[in-house]
């Protein structure tokens, strides 16, 4: 299996097991820099996320133009592009449809890390981007990028989330978190005021929350919950 085929492999797990985390349904998509290149590997647009194959990732290029694929890319690919090329340290981006943060943002709240997995997105609340509309345009695109500016992770007002991590592992694991901590605070709110962790609790948690070893963790947890489902199988 070539270095490109790997890649393709991992696009296609890690559809299927976002699907299987209920972080994407028909919408939604991850993708990957092919590493030393202006190229991105992400799967087609009208492919079900819970049967991507290999087959059916796409490569594209820096301006986002399809360069080898039997689909076209998802029509918010400029999302991806811009935040690449915003953003040399990114090595994986996923864009979710995500419930409990899109909830957090039609009250007008952001993300505090007041929980572990919240943690992983360290000081101060998330980036909101205010406008609604799906990002088709590179101006969109550079708006989110502008907003998500060196962080993990922006919230869409009334649209999802923006994940950006350093291999497809590290981001698969930040929107698990990231949902989580957002469902979580949606329900503490209920309750009470938030309280956030401080810094020191932030540095400790977050720190542990960063290791590759527990980030891999998640990963192979999914791996095995998609399998168990069947949703591995032609893979
Ligand atoms: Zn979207």
């Amino acid at each position: 299996m070539t270095q490109i085929d790997e890649l393709k492999m991992k696009v296609a797990m890690a559809c299927r097991m976002l699907y299987v985390a209920e972080l994407v349904d028909y919408s939604g998509h991850i993708s990957i820099r092919i590493p030393g290149t202006d190229k991105f590997l992400i799967h087609g647009h009208p492919v079900s996320r819970c049967e991507v194959t290999p087959d059916d990732v796409v490569t594209v290029d820096r301006d986002g133009k399809k360069v080898e694929g039997k689909w076209n890319p998802p029509s918010e690919l400029p999302m991806h592009i811009r935040t690449y090329r915003a953003r040399d340290d990114v090595q994986s981006v996923a864009h979710l449809h995500n419930r409990m943060v899109v909830v957090l943002s039609m009250a007008g709240r952001s993300l505090v890390a007041a929980d572990n997995p919240g943690a992983l997105f360290g000081t101060g609340p998330l980036p909101v981007y205010n406008d609604p509309a799906l990002i088709h345009t590179d101006e969109q695109g550079d708006a989110v990028a502008r907003t998500l500016g060196k962080r993990d992770a922006a919230i869409l007002r009334g649209h999802g989330s923006v994940v950006v991590g350093q291999s497809i592992e590290w981001t698969f694991a930040a929107c698990v978190d990231l949902e989580e901590s957002a469902a979580r605070t949606c329900l503490a709110s209920t309750l009470g005021p938030i309280r956030p962790y401080n810094e020191d609790e932030l540095e400790r948690v977050g720190k542990g929350r960063r290791k590759m070893s527990v980030i891999q963790k998640v990963w192979d947890h999914y791996v095995a919950k998609t399998k168990l489902a069947g949703l591995l199988n032609g893979l």
